[in-house]
């Protein structure tokens, strides 16, 4: 883990609210292991904005990082209005990866809301690998798809108003996907997205014991395990055994990637 001024050398607004900024950061970039992974991003120099905020990277190129974040505040806001040229402090590579799948496994990967980029890290590193998979990535409305909806490149857009794709959640068409795709294959389900759409995809895969990772995008302060604020609760067999470690999990250090069965939401 690292802390380097990064140059930044594109940012720009790819959809409604969606934006994708390039940085350059050989220190950070060469040591970061694979999709999962995220960085914590201090916005503003001054003290008025103290905390980090964390973004999942959503790609390495050479010594360039790519994150894509959506406007949500006061610290991605300021994100947005740095332009080529200028700096920001990048403290990172953060967290673990998702475990990739090997060519039978014909993963399907969901993203949503502010969830999309390491899954589409993921999509393209198995497009670069030639793994069959499904890519399934929601929004609210259709202006704030970057993608083209195609099913017949398995890539399935969802919208709650219906304006593209599949109408409603991701959730109903990654249940439908995987009922296609079980009988040929083991399945396995990749995800990040804001807590209800993991609570939903939860359920679902422990209703058909799916086996599922899922990155989770908890608050958190400092992203290193210190200041305790982006605790969840470990789903735990063995209660005699308890213990705090045994119980609790930290998102910033023990994740963000968990197998979704070890896991309460
Ligand atoms: C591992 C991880 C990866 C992420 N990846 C992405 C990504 O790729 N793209 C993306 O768009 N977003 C991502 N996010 C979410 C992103 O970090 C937030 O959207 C961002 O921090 C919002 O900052 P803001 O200043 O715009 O919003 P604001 O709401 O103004 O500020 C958020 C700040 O307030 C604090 N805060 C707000 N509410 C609470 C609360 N209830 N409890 C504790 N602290 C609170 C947060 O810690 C944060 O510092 C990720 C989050 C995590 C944890």
């Amino acid at each position: 883990m690292k802390i380097e001024v990064a140059s930044i050398s594109g940012n720009k607004e790819i959809a409604k609210g969606i934006w994708k900024m390039d940085f350059d950061c050989p220190n950070i970039a060469n040591n970061v292991l694979g999709p999962g992974q995220f960085i914590n991003i201090k916005v503003d120099p001054s003290w008025e904005i103290p905390l980090r905020r964390p973004m999942s990277i959503a790609g390495v190129k050479g010594e360039k990082i790519t994150i894509i974040y959506k406007l949500f505040g006061r610290g991605t806001k300021i994100l947005s209005e740095l332009r080529p040229g200028q700096s920001i402090n990048i403290l990172g590579p953060l967290g673990n990866i998702f475990t990739t799948s090997d060519k039978d496994s014909f993963p399907i990967l969901v993203g949503g809301g502010v969830g999309i980029a390491p899954i589409l890290w993921m999509h393209n590193e198995l497009n670069i690998k030639s793994v069959s998979h499904i890519l399934i990535i929601g929004a609210t409305t259709a202006e704030e798809h970057f993608l083209q909806h195609n099913p017949d490149k398995n890539i399935f857009l969802t919208t709650d108003d219906g304006s593209i794709g599949e109408l409603g959640t991701v959730v109903p068409t990654m249940e439908s996907k995987f009922k296609e795709v079980s009988s040929r294959s083991f399945g396995i389900i990749y995800a990040c997205g804001p807590t209800p759409m993991l609570k939903a995809i939860h359920q679902i895969t422990t209703k058909y014991k799916i086996y599922c990772q899922m990155a989770l995008e908890s608050y958190m302060g400092c992203g290193i395990g210190i200041c305790q604020s982006c605790v969840i609760e470990r789903k735990n067999d063995s209660p005699e055994e308890d213990s705090y470690g045994k119980r609790f999990s930290l998102v910033c250090s023990d994740g963000p990637v968990y197998s979704a069965d070890t896991i309460i939401l």
